[in-house]
């Protein structure tokens, strides 16, 4: 199916188009900068950039694919989680569109779109990590999942290891962070060292210039108390926390500037992001592991990570496990991400939503559309 995604949860108004498994558009406007100043998102900058934005973006998205919108078999959305001002614009947007031109809206998750882009075939120079391929049932078009498969989604607002048993119908949350996502931590750290917002891609480029073992920072909740055996689990066996190496950063930092000596930044990123990875990886293949899954499909922006991607896949290539990494262009927020879930929702036959749903800023992984 020919699907159209949008994708308006946080700073990014994306408008994806996708055929099945095939990108054919991805334009992003982003209002990063506007909120650059505030070292944060603020929801009613994002919200009003939306509605600035979303039009054009549209417009240059539908240019670039060679279709109009009479063409599509679908309109998809994110109707969350994120933030609620700013899911509000893409879903109103949506709505009409859907509307006008008289074509079934599918709302879905944005973690599960975070994740489902994996299944693209990746656009050429874009830096995909595909090992192996999948395949997609004849008759219907859908995407085969191998049996074991799971999901390790590591994004600005979550992370959490996900078994897939089926991308449209049903995941299910086997650990979590119980603080900070990922991506979290590395906006506070470059705050902290000063390196301004987002953090993720600055820290990932001073990191490479750094030494990762100039600090052993804390990799959380990997205690035996947390941890346990795999007979007897301990209660955080496959969760993460990040809140306490961003407080030894912090202290780190203290130290040199109460010595009045200059603080060693490319080392504490480099350092930092070790930690980080490290935990990370370590964790998600122990789970994997341990729930039977043989493949693993990587999403979320800090999935564009270099040292992520370099050490996941060791470790998965170490323990056998398959893993696919979407392009470093599909990991942080965009439409094409929730095209291609939504085309896999039509190709499964799944019944599109109504017109009156609601924008759910908490909508729990396991919702994938509503
Ligand atoms: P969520 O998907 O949980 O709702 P979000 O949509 O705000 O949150 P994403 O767009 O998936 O988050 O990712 C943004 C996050 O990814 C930011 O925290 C950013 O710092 C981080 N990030 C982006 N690029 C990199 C990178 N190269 N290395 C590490 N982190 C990165
Ligand atoms: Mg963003
Ligand atoms: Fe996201």
């Amino acid at each position: 199916p020919l699907v159209l995604g949008i994708e308006t949860s946080c700073d990014e108004t994306g408008v994806g188009i996708v055929r099945g498994t095939r990108l054919l558009a991805n334009t992003v406007s982003s209002s990063i900068e506007e909120h650059a100043r505030f070292g944060g998102v603020i929801p009613e900058i994002a919200a009003r950039a939306h509605l600035e934005a979303f039009v054009p973006t549209l417009r240059q998205a539908l240019e670039t694919a060679e279709v109009t919108l009479d063409d599509v078999d679908a309109i998809a959305v994110t109707s969350g989680p994120g933030l609620a001002g700013a899911l509000m614009v893409g879903l109103s947007a949506a709505k009409g569109l859907a509307l006008a031109a008289g074509k079934p809206l599918y709302g879905i998750n944005h973690l599960v779109a975070h994740v489902g882009v994996g299944l693209l075939e990746g656009g050429p120079g874009e830096g995909a990590l595909l090992e192996g391929s999948l395949t997609s049932d004849q008759h219907t078009g859908v995407t085969q999942l191998p049996a074991g498969t799971g999901a390790l989604l590591v994004s600005g607002g979550h992370t959490e290891i996900l078994r897939v048993r089926s991308l449209t119908h049903e995941v299910e949350l086997l650990g979590s962070t119980i603080d900070d996502a990922a991506g979290e931590a590395y906006d506070k750290v470059a705050r902290l060292l000063g390196l301004g917002y987002p953090g993720g891609p600055t820290i990932d480029r001073l990191a490479a210039k750094g030494d990762p073992e100039a600090f052993r920072f804390p990799r959380g909740l990997t205690l035996p108390k947390f941890i346990g055996t795999a007979e007897q689990p301990g209660r955080h066996r496959h969760d993460w926390s990040f809140s306490g190496l961003k407080t030894a950063v912090a202290r780190a930092v203290e130290q040199f500037e109460a010595a009045g000596r200059p603080v060693p930044t490319t080392d504490i990123a480099a350092s930092f992001q070790e930690a980080v990875v490290d935990v990370l990886t370590s964790k998600a293949v122990r789970a994997a592991r341990e729930h039977g899954i043989t493949t693993l499909l990587l999403g979320g922006g800090v999935a564009a990570n270099r040292r992520l991607r370099e050490l996941l896949a060791a470790r998965c290539a170490a323990a056998g496990i398959e893993l696919r990494i979407p392009p470093v262009a599909l990991c942080t927020d965009n439409g094409a991400m929730v095209a291609a879930l939504g085309a896999q929702l039509v190709a499964a036959g799944v019944a599109p939503s109504s017109l009156d749903i609601p924008a759910d800023s908490s909508q729990p992984v396991e919702r994938i559309s509503v």
